[in-house]
């Protein structure tokens, strides 16, 4: 059989622990036999990391931005233990943070949804998309706790020297004179490029996007983001209908309730603190981790696609020990056809996009017929499910993947 030819490059992250050693088993079973793939590799080993001073991972956020698709395994961010463990320099950054400084990119989290496993919420048939704005708000917000009688003001000082603008707060005084006082920002510039974000993934993946805050009671700061987000879709309105999807601006408390009886299937697009909270409820309601995947998108559409866990490490530690495991490789294998199925996209090749739609029914049809990693038997409604270790169920997919091509 000829492979298939993938005419533009695909930027390669190599990880940590037990993603990295289903990594190279993804690479070798589902995408290499077939296709004819010119991978730029970055090895983001937190060895590799510490070797290179993190140039390594630099380099690979500035080979995404050029190339315009990356797949990345889940990498290790260094802690006291971890430096330790591995003798570090330093405790380096994490990885995605500074992929996703570098990208100015928001993280998209969409669960994969399948007819045995059903989400905990009945009306949710589709999978829900939860992107976060991860910047600003109480995220770097600065507080202060009053003890005693006074005022709270929030001043603005100009730096062309005229007149500073300030505010009352609150005066705190009378019989209970102390509390707490809290100031947080964010910046046009960020806002803005969250919601190109938001509009680019929705209309490549042709999704309605929801968007939510309270700006009934902060009319100011809350209506801010209403704002640039009704400008975004006024100004790709025709791509908007072109794609034929829906912009819906809803209340927060109104969208909660909504959600409950969707059936999904949209992006929800959240300001910081409510993705924070509301991407964990998403994720839970919809079954596990392993079934979790990761984009990050740019305002000029770049895309890295990964799975939502980290490394798993104590699955590792079993492998490593010589013991069976029973890891979900599902979200890194998605993390894989998304890469491919977008390069597939962006370069026109419709062979390519349905390779990678190919893997992923492979996959969809192993758990649906079935055979599932261990992670799964408790969230299945299949009478008999097949409980396999981590290597029998990618043989499974690969076999399956064999025969349909
Ligand atoms: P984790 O790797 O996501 O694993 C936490 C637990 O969730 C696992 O022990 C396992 O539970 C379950 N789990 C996660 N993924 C699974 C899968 N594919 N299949 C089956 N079960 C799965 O989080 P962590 O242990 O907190 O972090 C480990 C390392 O990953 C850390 O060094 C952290 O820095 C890194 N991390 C990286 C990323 C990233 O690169 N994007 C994200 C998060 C964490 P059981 O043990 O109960 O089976
Ligand atoms: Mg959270």
């Amino acid at each position: 059989m000829s492979k298939i030819r993938v005419r533009r490059p695909i930027v390669e992250m190599d990880g940590d622990e037990m993603t990295r050693v289903i990594w190279a088993r993804i690479k070798d079973q589902l995408i290499l036999p077939y296709l004819d793939i010119d991978l730029e590799y970055y090895d983001l080993s937190v060895t590799h990391r510490d070797e290179t001073d993190d140039k390594v991972t630099v380099d690979s956020a500035r080979a995404t931005l050029e190339h315009g698709v990356a797949v990345k395994c889940a990498t290790i961010t260094p802690n006291d233990d971890r430096v330790r463990e591995f003798g570090l320099k330093k405790q380096w950054p994490s990885p995605n943070g500074t992929i996703r400084a570098l990208m100015d990119g928001t993280v998209f989290r969409k669960p994969i949804t399948l007819r045995n496993i059903p989400a905990a919420v009945k009306s949710w048939k589709k999978p829900i998309t939860i992107a976060r704005h991860a910047f600003g708000d109480i995220y770097r917000d600065q507080e202060m706790v009053i003890d005693r009688p006074g005022t709270v003001e929030l001043t603005f000082r100009p730096a062309d020297g005229s007149v500073p603008v300030s505010q009352v707060v609150n005066e705190f005084k009378g019989s209970s004179p102390t509390g707490i006082s809290m100031a947080m920002f964010n910046t046009d510039s960020s806002i803005r490029s969250f919601a190109k974000s938001c509009f680019t993934y929705a209309i490549a993946e042709q999704c309605d996007i929801w968007f939510n805050a309270k700006d009934t009671i902060s009319k100011k700061y809350h209506a801010r983001f209403r704002d640039i987000f009704a400008e975004e879709a006024a100004s790709r309105a025709s791509e908007i209908s072109g794609a034929g999807i829906t912009y819906s601006y809803y209340l927060i408390d109104d969208a909660v309730a909504q959600v409950m009886k969707h059936e999904g299937g949209h992006l929800w697009a959240c300001m910081n603190y409510d993705g924070d909270v509301l991407s964990d409820m998403v994720a839970a309601g919809f079954g596990s981790l392993g079934l979790m995947t990761s984009v990050l998108v740019n305002p000029d559409g770049k895309y890295e696609y990964e799975a939502a866990h980290g490394t798993v490490t104590r699955h590792f530690r079993r492998h490593q020990r010589g013991e069976e495991t029973s890891t979900n490789s599902v979200a890194s294998i998605f993390a894989w056809s998304g890469a491919v199925g977008r390069r597939g996209q962006l370069d026109g090749s419709a062979d390519v996009v349905a390779f990678a739609q190919a893997i992923e029914n492979a996959v969809i049809e192993t758990i649906e017929s079935g055979t599932m990693t261990k992670d799964l038997l408790a969230l299945t409604t299949t009478d008999h499910p097949h409980g396999v270790d981590t290597w029998a169920f990618m043989d499974a997919v690969a076999s399956r993947l064999k025969v349909s091509l």
